[in-house]
């Protein structure tokens, strides 16, 4: 029987590649990365990535990152760097080199004359509007160009006279010759290639023809040896066209594509187009905003590599449109967090309390656990002295049963130190409580009180004297709607609250902490050190998730 993981991480593409393998198709399966250099990674991008990487590590394969760089005026060389480092942080290894689409760019050139010589490819000089009309509809069958029946002879000349900046852009493309009239739209004569008088980041002016998707990312797969090409549903269609290419050049392989569906989640868009936009309208600070999508952003925000793993082994690979709960992928950070994180206290909303009946001058060195079943991840010392912060929220001057906090004239239990009760308060002119006298019973440190009367609730503290001060960044859903993609106005749905900066306080031991070291505050939920913002003159920590049940699960009274 297969174990639960087994079961999950079992889809219909390793199906496929399982058979192939049993009947011997094929005797190692090599697959690809092929990510457009026009923008940051995202989370849909790392669905695809574990599953062409994983496929390749399972199955003792290889996987290949290319870059698919046929579009010079939407890409950069800094894309490609991004792109490099999120996918070496998400824990992948690419098989040899890197690659770029661009390297092929003087083969795909000679299979461009391959087709013209067998007359299957024609230069056409309507212009980009005209070709357009001329396709048709899904409705309507397209009408050939009156450029269509052009001798091979005058179609090589007139490439040719493309390549060499003969003609301006878009006065001249080549185009496949297949079907105008075809069900399938990208049947209908696709352009292969177009001019662009555009440098290159790879290969600078040396072209001023570019070959579309179509036609390059199937050779590209070919020249690689690429088994099992996996895209996203949208290159469904694209199928007919990858076949016919490979099928009308001379070229040894015949990778077979398979789609999937894209990864969409709840409360974010996911296009490098609209995460652009994003960014443009100034709506976040940029490609790595902790609230954004992509990987860096979410790297930022205090994600694991582990964890985003994690859940795109969860989300499963199916042909299905879906779109994915945000609590499951907040679900994955937590467990995982929950393992690896160090157990610290900080106060967020900070109200005073000063114990009266503690020396002025003391301070007790206590020592704090800092997992609470993880021993080995040893203790840290942590101050306890007369004046304390806690939340504002632990402390009521009334309160009924269920509440298990502070309340005037009970007990509580400070987290791993003394029970204390609250004996009185004082409040400013508005009516706001400014500090909370009490007093504590010095034979609870650490233990129950003599007389075993029970203390139910525990809070969490940090010593006024010896506590930092740091800025927290609290961040919510980016969008109000849980479909933000279908609204082309963003500031109609950008939530105000996505991102609220707080002044609290945090225990000394945290000036230490390091970016992507992951913390979890005490019954508030997970932090890290913001990796841009922070120094240790001027802390900031960024939330990750708050924990999922804030408020009620400590009882133990260490
Ligand atoms: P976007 O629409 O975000 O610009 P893209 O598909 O144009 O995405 P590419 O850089 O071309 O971006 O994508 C590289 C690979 O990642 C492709 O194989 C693509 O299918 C896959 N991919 C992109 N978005 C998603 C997604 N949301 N879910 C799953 N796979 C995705
Ligand atoms: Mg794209």
């Amino acid at each position: 029987m297969m174990n639960e993981s087994e079961v999950i991480r079992s889809n219909f593409v390793r199906q496929i590649i399982d058979k192939d393998l049993a009947n011997g198709k094929h005797s190692k399966v090599r697959t690809r990365f092929p990510p457009e250099p026009n923008g940051y990674l995202h989370i849909g991008h790392a669905k695809s990535i574990c599953l062409n990487f994983g496929i390749a590590q399972d199955y003792d394969g290889e996987c290949n990152l290319r870059f698919d760089d046929t579009n010079p005026e939407k890409e950069d060389i800094k894309y490609v760097e991004s792109i490099k480092n999120d996918l070496n942080w998400l824990g992948f290894r690419w098989s040899g080199d890197i690659r770029y689409s661009s390297d092929y760019f003087d083969k795909f050139y000679e299979y461009a004359i391959e087709l013209i010589n067998k007359d299957l490819a024609y230069v056409d000089e309507l212009n980009p509007e005209k070709i357009r009309e001329y396709r048709g509809t899904l409705s309507k069958p397209g009408k050939p160009s009156p450029y269509r029946s052009r001798s091979i002879k005058e179609n090589l000349s007139l490439f040719e006279k493309m390549r060499l900046g003969g003609f301006k852009e878009g006065e001249a493309c080549l185009r496949a010759k297949i079907d105008m009239s075809s069900s399938f739209i990208v049947m209908r004569d696709p352009v292969l290639y177009r001019i662009r008088f555009v440098k290159h980041h790879q290969t600078g002016d040396r072209w001023c023809i570019y070959p579309m998707y179509d036609f390059t990312h199937c050779i590209s797969d070919a020249l690689e040896g690429i088994t099992h090409s996996i895209c996203t549903l949208e290159f469904q269609d694209n199928r007919r066209l990858y076949d016919w290419v490979l099928d009308n050049i001379t070229i040894a392989c015949q990778p077979n594509q398979y789609e999937f569906s894209r990864l969409n989640l709840e409360y974010t868009v996911m296009s490098k187009r609209k995460l652009n936009q994003l960014i443009s309208e100034k709506l976040v600070e940029g490609w790595d905003d902790p609230r954004m999508p992509t990987i860096s952003g979410l790297r930022r925000r205090g994600f694991t590599p582990g964890s985003i793993r994690e859940f795109c082994k969860r989300i499963g690979v199916t042909k299905q449109e879906n779109m994915i709960e945000f609590t499951a992928l907040e679900s994955c950070v937590r467990n995982d967090l929950n393992e690896s994180a160090l157990r610290v206290m900080a106060v967020l909303n900070p109200v005073k309390i000063i114990i009266q009946n503690y020396d002025e001058d003391k301070v007790e060195m206590l020592s704090m656990s800092n997992h609470p079943c993880k021993a080995e991840m040893g203790f840290r010392r942590v101050p306890f002295s007369r004046e304390i912060w806690i939340e504002r929220d632990d402390f009521r001057e009334e309160a009924s049963k269920q509440y298990k906090r502070l309340v005037l004239g009970q007990e509580v239990r400070l987290r791993g130190a003394y029970i204390v009760r609250a004996e009185s308060i004082e409040k400013d002119n508005q009516g706001n409580i400014t500090t909370i006298y009490c007093s504590y019973d010095v034979n609870t440190l650490g233990k129950k009180p003599v007389d075993k009367r029970k203390v139910k609730g525990v809070i969490h503290w940090v010593s006024v004297g010896q506590a930092l001060s740091a800025k927290i960044c609290l961040y919510d859903h980016l969008f109000t709607v849980s479909n933000p993609s279908t609204f082309n106005n963003f500031s109609k749905v950008i939530n105000p609250k996505s991102l609220i900066k707080i002044q609290g306080f945090v225990e000394p031991s945290l000036i230490t902490a390091k970016p992507e070291q992951s913390f979890q505050f005490e019954r508030i939920g997970y932090f890290c050190i913001d990796s841009k913002t922070s120094n240790p003159k001027a802390l900031v920590f960024n939330r990750t998730v708050a924990l999922r049940d804030s408020w009620s699960k400590i009882q133990d009274y260490q």
